[in-house]
């Protein structure tokens, strides 16, 4: 097991404009779990692909531990791959398929035969040692593309999109399984998703990036609680923080007639267009004349215990939409106005232009 460092590593692909990957920094810890995650295009496969060797790095370094291998061929870097296209060979058992590489790197046949067995206990698949793929679920071949990792027990796991042929249910279970395999193994995973639940449910560390570069690497917590800027907050959750313009005057802000209370901090730096968040079960309904955030209401979802309120509320004239989660007890209907409210401590501030965080 080991670290693994970015360092300015850049992959400019021949003939674009810009390059993909402008330059990442990146410091995963020995046994971390770390999740890529961003919208498509933003440069996560690229970067993993660096470091599995399987993309070309222009400048800066990579290493693994302490060793650079920033041009050492992917077969000697001491990692294993897992795409989302695990492509088993049809032709061979399950056992052929996850004894494969082992057999390419000539190791002896009785400790193939060992290592095949431990992984299939530890993913289940004992049973299932003698099938052929096509006799398999989808869930179950994906275990397969696991298994054919773990039996070479390598320093780092490579992920790409390894969920995205399952169905939703199958990829809420599956997630669960590798997480804790990957616990129980304690090898050191980089795992890229365009899916931020998948990202938060996963991830010991989730990097978020736009444009090739990263927005911020955190816990998932700390993305959640304190987004380091605007496309961080609108990424991350589900359903998305309510964000609003607003206008800063004397310390306040104020959306319409609506005044924000904002956190000191918040208060001292912003100026002019502001952009503030709310994340929806951060809300509280207040009586029309507690100043609230006058919000029309077009739907509610009622999921049992919580309900979603989805609304309109003018702002400067311009309708924007709330959506605000309520106790599933709470009687809200369609076409009446509610009114709402929230704490300092809830209420993060950002520059509009630049999109950086004021708040605390
Ligand atoms: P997705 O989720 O869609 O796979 P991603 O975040 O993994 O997206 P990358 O595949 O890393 O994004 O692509 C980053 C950028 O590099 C994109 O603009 C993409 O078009 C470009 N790109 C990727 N591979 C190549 C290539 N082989 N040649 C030229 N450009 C490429």
């Amino acid at each position: 097991m080991a670290s693994v460092t970015f360092e300015k590593a850049q992959r400019w692909f021949p003939g674009a404009d810009v390059p993909a990957v402008p330059g990442i920094d990146l410091e995963i810890a020995d046994g971390e779990f770390m999740v890529l995650v961003g919208p498509s295009g933003c440069g996560k496969s690229t970067t993993l692909r660096m470091l599995a060797g399987l993309e070309e790095v222009n400048s800066g370094k990579i290493f693994i531990g302490d060793r650079e291998v920033t041009n050492i061929p992917p077969k000697d870097r001491d990692i294993a791959m897992v795409f989302q296209n695990y492509a088993l060979y049809p032709h061979m058992s399950v056992a052929e398929n996850m004894a494969f590489s082992l057999k390419m790197a000539k190791v002896p046949e009785e400790e193939r035969r060992r290592r095949v067995e431990d992984a299939a206990k530890i993913l289940g698949l004992t049973e299932f040692l003698d099938r052929k793929p096509k006799a398999l679920s989808g869930g179950q071949r994906q275990r397969v593309a696991m298994g054919r990792a773990i039996v070479r027990s390598p320093q780092v796991f490579c992920m790409d999109e390894p969920l995205s042929n399952l169905d939703a249910k199958m990829r809420v279970h599956t997630r669960t399984d590798i997480a804790k395999l990957q616990a129980d193994l304690g090898v050191t995973t980089v795992y890229v998703t365009h899916d931020q639940v998948e990202a938060m449910t996963m991830g010991d560390r989730v990097a978020v990036m736009k444009l090739g570069e990263l927005q911020q690497v955190d816990t998932p917590l700390r993305l959640y609680d304190k987004p380091a800027n605007l496309f961080v907050a609108g990424f991350i959750g589900s359903p998305q923080m309510n964000l609003m313009e607003a206008t800063a005057v004397d310390g306040q802000a104020k959306v319409g007639e609506y005044l924000v209370p904002v956190d000191p901090t918040a208060s001292k730096k912003m100026q002019g267009k502001i952009t503030v968040g709310v994340r929806p079960e951060n809300w509280r309904l207040v009586s029309a004349n507690e100043g609230g955030l006058p919000v029309k209401v077009t739907v509610v979802e009622e999921l049992g215990a919580d309900s979603y309120v989805y609304g309109t509320s003018d702002v400067a004239g311009v309708p924007s939409t709330v959506i605000v989660r309520v106790s599933g007890r709470d009687t809200v209907h369609k076409g009446e106005t509610v009114y709402v409210t929230t704490d300092p401590e809830h209420v993060h501030v950002f520059d509009t232009e630049t999109g950086e965080r004021l708040s605390d």
